[in-house]
């Protein structure tokens, strides 16, 4: 198990970069003591937040470029997906399941994320762009820490 690592890549806003981000995400996390399902979680987790920064923050515009970092501090896990696009006018609203400004869209990208991940901060300024961060922990190492005190 590596306790430490962090891994910073600067992604092409096109959707087939959700995918490269997907597994870089989940070769950080695989280092940590994560679960084969914990790992597809944070999958997950990752690709609606990269697919928001895309659709949304750049309305795909292939040009921008979206920020992921994946940190392994001490076993726990944390993301960042960050665009410099559109921003956010109301985030506490836009986190609310169905609310969605794509009417062809469900409106779940933050409920998936909440789900998916122990905390999820979401950080936005309307015209410079979003930020969010996520963090996980392995739950059996969060089991045995309560255990062993
Ligand atoms: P789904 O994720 O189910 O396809 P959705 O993307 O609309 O639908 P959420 O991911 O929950 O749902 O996002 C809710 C709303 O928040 C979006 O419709 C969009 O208006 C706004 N939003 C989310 N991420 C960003 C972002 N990076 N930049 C700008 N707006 C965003
Ligand atoms: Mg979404």
């Amino acid at each position: 198990m590596v306790a430490r690592n962090r891994v910073i890549v600067e992604l092409a806003a096109i959707p087939e970069n959700v995918g490269v981000a997907r597994l870089m995400a989940a070769m950080v996390a695989a280092q940590g003591e994560f679960t084969v399902a914990e790992v597809d979680e944070v999958k997950l987790a990752v690709s609606e937040a990269v697919t928001n920064a895309i659709v949304h923050g750049y309305r795909g515009d292939a040009g921008q470029m979206v920020r992921l970092e994946a940190t392994l501090s001490d076993g726990v896990l944390e993301i960042v997906v960050a665009d410099r696009g559109r921003g956010i006018e109301d985030v506490e609203l836009a986190r609310q399941a169905a609310v969605t400004s794509d009417p062809e869209r469900m409106g779940l990208g933050f409920c998936f994320m909440e789900a998916h991940m122990d905390e999820v901060r979401v950080e936005s300024e309307v015209g410079r762009g979003t930020r969010v961060t996520m963090t996980k922990r392995p739950a059996a190492k969060s089991a045995a820490s309560v255990k062993g005190g």
